[in-house]
């Protein structure tokens, strides 16, 4: 039973039901009606029999039957016996085999095949004679020749009806899980080819096998999907690796090679150990990211002195942005107090500030504010630089996602990974983050954090 197809076991299952259904349905239907049959003849035949007594006298020392006796009922034959079983009177009719025993009061069946007869006995005391018999025979009805024959064709049409309901059965199980075989051959070309564009779509429905078709659909989108930012991302970190090893390399033949002055050795180490920086920067990145798509990024939650820490971090940021001629100025409530992980609001302001000086323009500002109500505690990160244009605005929360490399041209330090990781720490923390900006005029990120965290 295991190996065989499920539209052969439905079909199996089905037809044997059916049957059953079928079979149990014409038992019943014909006990039923033979009963009903049954007790109609009996009825008939008492009743002629009881009414054939009155048309019985004993006068003067014999038995005189009325000739009504004889046409009391249509069909049925009426014999009358002394108590020994004699016959006294009356007649059968033709064809009848034979003359079972007397039995008071029963109904039975005699005769065999097409050719039977009811046959009823009674016996009552006749004034002044004694017990006499009187038998009732009637042949079979209409009815029973149609309980016969409808019998008889249901056994013929039986087999037939099961032949007709498994090939229905077959064809219906065969229509209903033609899309399995679909999915079956769509998951194959996958698996074969690894093209995982291949779709099932089934087109409109809600039953349960497009609902499966709907659901392995979607699940097909996600995974190429997956499957596709995955590609993209190995592309993004070879590619982002890539400048700062060759820069490395090239540094240091031009540094092993004989007679390099001294000065042009340190300033070689200088580029090699600022690339070793960069590269360290985008490692400690990807390892943040990675582990909070796995979720094994755990936040050290302690109670941390919001305002103190970003006035630590824009002081830290202040000779950057002095090299750059960017000023920095700060509207800092004091003593703001959160729950939070403080390495992460760390790299959060080091993030938003730095990306400040680094697509602020000389001579420009970065404002840093910070407040507090009942609710929740806003943050901000102003410049008046170079801006995002509406279209990138989206996007820049993308992994590796830069609005034109050519802008960091200045530090070399961009990854397209700052954001992303300054979004992940936002929300890990319950808030959330936004950004307006209009390019050539500045740009501003803004995020909260709910009091409930913060308490
Ligand atoms: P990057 O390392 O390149 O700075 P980020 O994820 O921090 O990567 O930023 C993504 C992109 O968003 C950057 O390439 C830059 O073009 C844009 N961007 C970020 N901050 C600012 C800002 N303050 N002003 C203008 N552009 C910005």
């Amino acid at each position: 039973m295991k190996n065989l197809s499920v539209k052969l076991k439905i079909t199996l299952w089905y037809t044997a039901f059916m049957t059953l259904l079928i079979v149990v349905s014409l038992l019943v239907l014909f006990s039923i009606s033979s009963l009903r049959v049954l007790s109609d003849a009996r009825t008939r035949l008492k009743n002629t029999v009881l009414q054939g007594y009155s048309e019985i006298e004993y006068r003067d020392g014999l038995l005189t039957f009325d000739d009504d006796l004889n046409y009391l009922e249509e069909g049925v034959y009426l014999c009358a016996y002394d108590s020994q079983g004699y016959l006294l009177y009356g007649r059968t009719p033709a064809g009848f085999s034979g003359a079972p025993t007397l039995i008071m009061d029963q109904l039975r069946q005699v005769g065999s095949g097409q050719d039977f007869w009811y046959v009823y006995d009674y016996c009552q005391s006749v004034d002044g004679y004694g017990n006499l018999w009187l038998r009732g025979i009637a042949s079979q009805t209409g009815a029973d020749s149609v309980l016969r024959i409808i019998t008889n064709a249901a056994f013929i049409l039986l087999p037939f009806s099961v032949l007709l309901i498994a090939l229905g059965g077959y064809l219906i199980t065969a229509r209903a899980l033609r899309p399995l075989s679909a999915m079956t051959e769509t998951a194959r070309t996958i698996s074969r080819g690894k093209d995982l564009t291949q779709r099932i779509r089934l087109g409109a429905g809600k039953d349960e096998v497009h609902v499966l078709a709907h659901t392995f659909d979607q699940m097909m989108e996600r995974l190429q999907i997956s499957f596709e930012n995955e590609k993209q991302f190995t592309s993004d970190v070879s590619h982002e690796l890539r400048t700062p090893v060759a820069v490395i390399l090239s540094q240091c033949e031009y540094a092993s090679q004989e007679g390099t002055p001294p000065e042009e050795l340190r300033g070689s180490i200088g580029v090699i150990g600022a690339q070793a920086r960069k590269m360290s920067v985008l490692i400690s990145q990807l390892l943040t990211l990675a582990r909070a798509d796995n979720g094994k990024q755990k936040l050290q939650y302690e109670l941390v002195n919001l305002s103190e820490l970003a006035e630590i971090i824009t002081e830290e940021q202040s000779l950057a942005a002095e090299e750059k001629g960017i000023t920095l100025q700060t509207d800092i409530s004091p003593e703001i107090l959160m729950r939070a992980d403080e390495t992460m609001m760390m790299r959060l302001f080091i993030n938003l500030i730095s990306n400040s000086i680094t697509y602020g323009k000389p001579g420009g500002h970065t404002r840093i504010t910070l407040s507090a109500d009942e609710k929740e505690i806003t943050g901000s990160v102003a410049d008046d630089g170079i801006g995002i244009p509406a279209e990138h605005l989206d996007k820049i929360w993308q992994r590796f996602y830069q609005v034109d490399p050519s802008r960091t041209s200045g530090s070399g330090s961009g990854s397209g990974l700052g954001l992303p990781m300054v979004k992940w720490i936002v929300e890990a923390h319950g808030g959330q983050i936004g950004v307006s900006s209009r390019p050539g005029e500045g740009s501003v990120f803004t995020f909260r954090f709910p009091k409930r965290t913060a308490s």
